[in-house]
């Protein structure tokens, strides 16, 4: 696919980045490039030059700095570290929904202070991707040109750092989790209250993501139904969520304005990217990815929800 010039960093994005192995039905697949960042940032890649802060270990292979680098990511905000990089493995149900954890070794990511690069500090689009609530704070604070700020999480942040969890809630624009994570910050089951209740914790948006069946956007002016593309072969849903929370940044940062207008076109751009993104392993689809293809998908989903 083109990539976006190599200007200014627009939009910068915090998270894990390692080494995954990952089991499906059909498919064991092993020494893939994973965390929230890799699938983060090239979705965000598509529309706006995109930065990149975590921390990899003395084994991170150079193919995969390569691989990164081919999307025009910026990985200035990368640490290099003496010592292992993380690792994960995880193997799929039958559903392709549910999976179990084989293994998650931190490595170097244990040890992780995320610090901003100077050419960060004045990007606009932040998104904060699933790292301890404490550490996403230290390097918000970093980001002084920040105007738009969106938080991701994992059920393993709202169990054991909830109350700074809440702390970073208060200080970004969107939060974005899925419907078991909102139920479990809320106490509610309700999802249209879930949002109602994390919409009192400061953020002007809620995204509340329901895998297959889509996402609802909510804020203080209504409900946005964004509808998941249906995908008719499913490889490897592993970081689809991370991949939506990056594509909608990215389009934001194109767009240079956040009106609720582009609230949901970025919603429909973001979910046709993901839907591209579980078509293949790590980031293989990104790679065969064209404008061509995601504005077709946009219009197809468009197209499906038209009355
Ligand atoms: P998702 O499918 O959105 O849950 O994202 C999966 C990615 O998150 C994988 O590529 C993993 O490497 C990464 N991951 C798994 N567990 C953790 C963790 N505890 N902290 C940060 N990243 C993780």
């Amino acid at each position: 696919m083109k990539q976006i010039d190599s200007s200014a960093v627009k939009v910068w994005m915090v998270g894990s980045i390692g080494i995954d192995d990952i089991q499906t039905r059909t498919a064991d697949r092993k020494n893939l490039m994973g965390g929230s960042l890799p699938y983060g940032t090239v979705a965000s890649s598509f529309s706006a030059k995109t930065g990149a802060v975590g921390v990899v270990g003395s084994d991170f292979p150079v193919a995969f700095d390569k691989r990164l680098q081919s999307f025009g990511i910026d990985l200035q905000g990368i640490q290099r570290k003496t010592g292992p990089t993380f690792r994960w493995a995880c193997k799929y149900d039958d559903n392709m929904i549910e999976r179990t954890t084989l293994l998650t070794e931190l490595g170097v990511f244990a040890e992780f202070m995320p610090e901003l690069p100077a050419s960060f500090r004045h990007a606009p689009y932040v998104l904060l991707g699933n790292i301890q609530p404490e550490l996403q704070l230290h390097v918000l604070k970093q980001a002084v040109g920040a105007r738009f700020v969106a938080l991701d999480t994992m059920n393993l942040w709202i169990e054991i750092a909830q109350p700074a969890l809440r702390k970073v809630i208060r200080r970004v624009d969107l939060v974005t989790l899925n419907d078991g994570e909102a139920r479990m910050l809320t106490g509610k089951w309700n999802l249209c209250a879930c949002a109602e209740t994390i919409l009192k914790m400061g953020p002007k948006f809620v995204v509340i993501k329901k895998g297959e069946h889509g996402a609802l956007l909510v804020s203080h002016k209504g409900i946005f139904i964004v509808p998941a593309y249906p995908v008719r072969k499913l490889v490897d849903p592993t970081g689809a969520g991370d991949s939506y929370a990056g594509a909608f940044m990215g389009y934001l940062a194109r767009a240079g304005r956040v009106t609720d207008g582009v609230m949901r076109e970025a919603l429909i751009f973001a979910s046709a990217v993901a839907s591209f993104g579980v078509e293949g392993f790590s980031l293989d689809r990104f790679e065969r990815l064209s404008s061509a293809d995601i504005k077709t998908r946009v219009d197809e989903l468009k197209r499906m929800v038209a009355i």
